[in-house]
């Protein structure tokens, strides 16, 4: 049996060795409250105001804009809910948002707007359903699920014409292994990142908030981070999302050119080997990670059970929904059609991965597709 192939880094990423090493040391010896006045806490407290400076470069930010929360969901919430309390209006997001931003909108009663075919918004229908009577725009810098990175710096552009006194959110959380942040995300007014996506820890996010825009905290107690979200700080988290950051932004380039090309040529190979296998999206506008594939006839979950066994571990785009499996919002909002939406599968690569694990994919997909075609 073959060593198993991890595609499933959009879910989560193992921890990079410069993120372990940095964070044992903060759970044992150095292990101190940085909100005290002694030795212990005020080496905990440089830990942390050390690894704020990292992120807040990583992110292109000032060190004072960050404000460190326990997972991207929180920094999500933080963002729209924090927002709209102090500015009430219509939250306005893209169809295609993970359900961190999605479920807030909602809960605001807020709007969707609609994305094109390859799941980036639509421009001209955006503009249409801005006007000033919107207070909050959320809109995501790469999908989660088919990996389309926004056109971020023209959503920005409309906002500011069609409803100048709304703020921008960007969920960035998928894009930072992959994009330059810190220039793609410029004009937003929130910037919400996860450290357990590039190589750092679970539990550990981060949301920038530009100086001078006023968010509402949602989590109340002693002040910390600057009165914006209490609770002790997680030193050794953020000590250890400071050095995934650091080494993600160091090999960025290089590990974009590598693993796009092994995505490449996972995509293709599956293309031409599979019958009726169709590419989502439009790869020139997607991260280099994501691989995402349509198979009509075929479930996922029964793939994803032939792929488990076979040793490759991957993700559908579908969720179950009261008993019955039905395309995701993603698919439905692109106009992928209901049984392609149903045959999804996505292999999510990473910094770790290989062209042994391609191998592998390439012999196990084909072949888990077609016994599922011959049931
Ligand atoms: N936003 C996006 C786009 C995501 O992919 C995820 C994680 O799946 C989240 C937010 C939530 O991040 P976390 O797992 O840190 O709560």
């Amino acid at each position: 049996m073959s060593v198993p192939a991890y595609l499933d880094n959009a879910a989560t990423t193992a921890m990079r060795p410069e993120a372990v090493a940095a964070m044992v040391p903060y759970l044992r010896d150095r292990f101190g409250n940085p909100s005290g006045s002694h030795a212990v806490s005020r080496e905990a407290k440089k830990a942390l105001e050390e690894a704020r400076d990292v992120v807040a470069d990583c992110l292109g930010a000032d060190a004072s804009e960050i404000v460190f929360t326990a997972s991207g969901t929180e920094a999500d919430n933080l963002a729209i809910f924090g927002a709209h309390a102090v500015r009430p209006g219509v939250v306005v997001c893209s169809a295609v948002e993970h359900h961190a931003v999605l479920h807030p909108t909602e809960i605001l009663g807020g709007a969707l707007a609609p994305v094109l075919p390859d799941g980036t918004i639509d421009l001209d229908a955006l503009r249409l359903v801005l006007g000033p009577e919107v207070s909050v725009v959320a809109v995501m810098l790469a999908n989660n699920e088919v990996g389309t990175v926004q056109p971020l710096a023209d959503v920005v552009a409309v906002v500011r014409e069609r409803a100048p006194g709304a703020v921008v959110v960007t969920d960035a959380v998928q894009a930072f292994s992959w994009v330059d942040v810190a220039a793609a995300a410029a004009g937003a007014d929130f910037v919400a990142v996860s450290a357990h996506k590039f190589g750092g820890p679970k539990g550990v996010g981060a949301l920038v908030v530009r100086r001078g825009v006023q968010v509402r905290t949602m989590i109340h107690g002693g002040g910390q981070e600057r009165d914006r979200r209490s609770g002790t700080s997680n030193v050794a988290g953020v000590v250890a999302m400071a050095a995934a950051m650091h080494a993600t932004v160091r090999d960025r380039e290089a590990t974009v050119a590598r693993v796009g090309a092994l995505r490449d040529r996972l995509a293709d190979g599956l293309l031409a080997a599979v019958e009726g296998a169709a590419e989502t999206g439009h790869r020139a506008r997607k991260v280099a990670g994501n691989c995402h594939l349509t198979f009509p006839g075929v479930e996922s979950e029964a793939l994803l059970v032939l792929l488990d066994a076979a040793g490759v571990y991957a993700a559908a785009g579908s969720a179950c929904t009261s008993g019955a499996v039905e395309p995701s919002h993603v698919l439905a909002a692109m106009g992928v059609p209901r049984e392609r939406g149903l045959g999804a599968l996505r292999l999510s690569l990473g910094p770790e991965t290989t062209d042994a694990d391609v191998d592998l994919a390439l012999a196990a997909v084909p072949e888990a597709v077609a016994r599922l075609r011959e049931e």
